[in-house]
């Protein structure tokens, strides 16, 4: 046994002889609903484009051809419905909770579909933070979703813990930015994932310098990427790099992701389904 044991196998990676096998945490999911795969989007901390690269991905995995969901799992930072353009409520109905869908068919369920005014803040404690989340999987109607994304909050605290356990994810997606320690982010996200038992699908870099719109070379603001040498060392696979683009940032920040043509987070979306 550990030292310092707290007797909570679940969260612990030594390999001791009194280890107990983990105890199957997951929610179960409404009676009605069909999710056949789900992937969870990390972070190391909130602003690197976490939401951004799941909407990203949701729409590319849309127009490919999947019925596609998104779970907003950040609650109180809620950003999905923005990007999306959307402001209307969700409605219950006899067999659920109904999501949103937005344009493009993409089903869509976060706490801002919920608050009477869309700016009230989220003033609440880890386990009803959790509690949400497991509420959106279990009580939402989700209609033969091939391909669900979820925002997972920010870090590698209770909440985001929590949510690891609670959902039954075939796989995480690592974002990161070049500001950010990435070895230190990619390290602590690749632990997690193992002790939670989900495997890591790959990272994907965002903001990963800029094409200048004169004269067409790219800079890095932040200095090089260093994502190699870390993704090698993790042995994880790149999925992808997504340079800043003020017309995705313009696209977000006004409703229209769907309508962004980005050849970067498509190449990325393609490389992870091909992973399935
Ligand atoms: P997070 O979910 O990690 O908190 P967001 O996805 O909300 O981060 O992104 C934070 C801000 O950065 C948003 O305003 C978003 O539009 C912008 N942003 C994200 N990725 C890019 C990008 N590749 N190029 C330009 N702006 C971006």
């Amino acid at each position: 046994m550990a030292e310092e044991c707290t007797h909570d196998c679940s969260s612990c990676g030594v390999d001791c002889p009194s280890k107990q096998e983990p105890q199957d945490m997951t929610e179960k999911l409404n009676a009605y609903s069909s999710v056949k795969r789900v992937i969870g989007v990390v972070s190391g901390k909130g602003g690197v484009g976490k939401s951004t690269v799941t909407s990203l991905m949701a729409v590319m995995f849309s127009r490919m051809g999947y019925h596609t969901a998104i779970l907003d799992a950040d609650i109180t930072g809620p950003s999905i419905p923005k990007a999306f353009g959307i402001h209307e409520k969700a409605m219950g109905s006899e067999k659920g909770i109904l999501p949103i869908t937005t344009h493009s068919g993409i089903d869509i369920m976060s706490v801002n579909l919920l608050l009477e005014n869309e700016t009230d803040p989220v003033i609440w404690r880890g386990p009803i933070l959790a509690g949400t989340v497991k509420q959106f999987w279990s009580e939402v109607w989700w209609k033969d979703v091939d391909y669900m994304f979820v925002d997972m909050p920010p870090g590698t605290g209770d909440v985001p813990l929590t949510v690891f356990q609670s959902l039954p994810l075939d796989g995480i997606i690592i974002v990161t930015s070049p500001q950010e320690l990435v070895s230190m982010i990619v390290g602590k996200a690749v632990k997690m994932a193992q002790m939670m038992d989900v495997p890591i699908l790959g990272v994907i870099e965002n903001m990963s310098g800029y094409v200048c719109p004169d004269c067409g070379k790219k800079h890095y603001p932040f200095g090089e990427s260093k994502l190699e040498a870390v993704a090698k060392e993790y042995g994880v696979e790149i999925l992808g790099r997504l340079p800043i683009d003020a017309a995705c940032s313009l696209a977000c920040d006004t409703g229209k992701i769907e309508s962004v043509l980005n050849p970067d987070a498509q190449a990325a979306a393609e490389k992870l389904e091909k992973l399935f």
